[in-house]
């Protein structure tokens, strides 16, 4: 397993911490070590992550169970992880709980739609501001291949993330920072979607 990899992965862990996306223990990430057969490296489960080093790291089969056998326990969602990495053929998963993704999830809808922001720009593959970006939301479950079978069947090719509601984030990339930078994206444009509707001020239309 690459250390340089690992070192990368529990950086932008701390980044996304320090954005408050990780609140008690929530959230987890991984990155894809192997494609066939599949092989990630893990955040334990119960921990702060924003005090991760490589060392800490699981090794997981596509089953989401440590490889080789491992007292130390994975992500409760690193099953979902393996399964974005099958459907989608990311490099990285990243999964906090933002609050203002979160709160606007509550809201009912299927989908959180941004219109003409500059930040739509911050996922991979989007060009202009001019348009309308629409977010998946997703209903939540602790059963993970439930929960799977909802974000795989909702993800879309304009946007590498799903919104689960009630819960947080789950976004994907073709390298860690990637990942993580989809996710800071989903949150950002849902703070300026808040701030809109805070303030009275109509979201151009469509
Ligand atoms: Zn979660």
């Amino acid at each position: 397993m690459s250390d340089q990899l690992l070192s990368q992965l529990a950086a932008e862990a701390a980044r996304l911490a320090n954005l408050g996306f990780m609140a008690c223990t929530a959230g987890n990430v991984s990155v894809l070590l192997e494609r066939d057969p599949l092989l990630a490296a893990m955040s334990p489960s119960g921990v702060d992550k924003g005090q991760l080093k490589p060392a800490d790291f699981i090794r997981i089969g596509a089953d989401a169970k440590p490889l080789p056998p491992d007292a130390r326990k994975p992500s409760d969602e690193a099953l979902l992880h393996m399964r974005i990495y099958q459907a989608t053929g990311c490099q990285a998963v990243c999964h906090g709980h933002p609050p203002h993704a979160t709160a606007l999830s509550l809201g009912g809808g299927r989908e959180l739609i941004s219109r003409g922001v500059e930040m739509q720009k911050a996922f991979a593959g989007t060009a202009t501001h001019v348009g309308e970006c629409r977010i998946p939301i997703v209903e939540n479950s602790q059963d993970m291949e439930e929960l799977a079978g909802f974000v795989c069947a909702a993800r879309t090719q304009q946007v590498p993330a799903v919104v689960v509601r009630g819960h947080g984030v789950y976004a994907w990339g073709n390298s860690i920072r990637e990942a993580g930078r989809h996710l800071e994206t989903v949150e950002w444009l849902a703070r300026t979607l808040w701030l809109c509707r805070v303030g009275g001020i109509a979201a151009p239309a469509g």
